[in-house]
């Protein structure tokens, strides 16, 4: 069993993991889910790549 975080993808600024307590806000835009959240590394509000 691993150490599960969830997470919402890395930031396209810098590179950081970002990690559901980082979510600002989650919504559907053209029937696909987007998200914001703020980089605990950089602070940006980024759209967090997931792969
Ligand atoms: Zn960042």
């Amino acid at each position: 069993m691993s150490f599960n975080v969830k997470t919402l993808g890395c930031c396209p600024e810098c590179g950081e993991e970002i990690t559901a307590d980082f979510l600002l806000i989650e919504y559907e835009s053209e029937g696909r889910p987007a998200r914001f959240a703020e980089c605990p590394c950089c602070r940006n509000v980024v759209h967090p790549s997931s792969e």
